[in-house]
């Protein structure tokens, strides 16, 4: 048989043969990073509480010759996040790969008017989930040699911001949570970095949100406007990349300048 080196290049992706996990990928952010990561050869595991999303994001990536499985979990059930990561190694055979995206915003409002119960929520659902995640995620990347995660903080995860107590002090929360897990697993060959965007035009910005209120956003990145979901999965995907070999630890801003002010 020819040998052609060239045409092995190019049919080569970045991901073929690897197994990623992306929780939240039923929509913005975590969708956007599950597409291009199948479009980049991974076999995706697209988990999120919105089963209908994630349903619907296999079927683009499965549209566009990727291959996916949707997964139904909530983040902040240990037992699911197990169940999900149980999934993925009966499913593909092992874990490479792992976006921690999942979230949700919290009530605007001050941290007084918080009532216990609302805290409790944001906590159990933005931190003590990416605790779970890891924690399995970890132990099956083990049995393979490594791996690489990336947990979703924020432009929060430094700067504070009116109205976001909870919200703010899980994204700050999760940059020391991924500096504690790299500096503990990096020479069992695996890297953990956070990723902060700025303010992106997802649903869960849109929602939170009215139009003149998204406007004044805008105008607080120096660029100009909000990000996009595939910015921010670039970003991501680069981090999670053997091109990303000698980056653990770090937490990485895709803000259009919000924070350099
Ligand atoms: P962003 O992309 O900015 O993070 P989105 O609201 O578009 O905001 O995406 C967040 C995703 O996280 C949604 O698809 C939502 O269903 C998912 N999500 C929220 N809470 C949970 C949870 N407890 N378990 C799993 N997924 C969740």
């Amino acid at each position: 048989q020819h040998h052609n080196p060239r045409t092995e290049v190019s049919m080569t992706k970045e991901f073929d043969g690897k197994t990623v996990i992306v929780t939240g990928a039923g929509s913005g952010i975590g969708a956007a990073c599950a597409e291009q990561l199948a479009a980049a050869g991974a076999r995706t595991v697209v988990a999120d509480l919105n089963l209908s999303g994630a349903e619907a994001v296999v079927a683009r990536i499965e549209a566009a010759g990727g291959m996916a499985r949707a997964y139904a979990i909530d983040v902040s059930d240990p037992e699911s996040v197990k169940a999900m990561v149980d999934f993925t190694l009966s499913s593909f055979g092992r874990l490479d790969g792992a976006v921690n995206n999942a979230g949700i915003g919290g009530p605007l409002k001050p941290l007084a008017d918080y009532g216990l119960d609302e805290w409790k929520q944001v906590l159990d659902v933005n931190l003590n989930s990416v605790f779970y995640c890891m924690k399995y995620q970890i132990a099956a990347m083990l049995q393979t040699g490594g791996g690489a995660i990336v947990n979703m903080s924020s432009i929060l995860g430094t700067n504070g911001f009116a109205n976001a107590s909870a919200y703010v002090a899980t994204k700050h929360a999760l940059v020391g949570m991924t500096k504690s897990a790299a500096l503990e697993y990096s020479a069992k060959g695996i890297r953990v970095n956070a990723v902060g965007p700025g303010f992106i035009r997802t649903p869960l910005v849109e929602n939170a949100m009215d139009e003149a209120t998204l406007t004044g956003l805008a105008g607080l990145h120096p660029i100009g406007r909000l990000g996009a979901s595939h910015e921010v999965a670039n970003l991501t995907l680069f981090l999670l990349s053997d091109q990303a070999s000698f980056i653990t630890g770090s937490y990485h801003l895709v803000d259009g300048g919000y924070a350099a002010q």
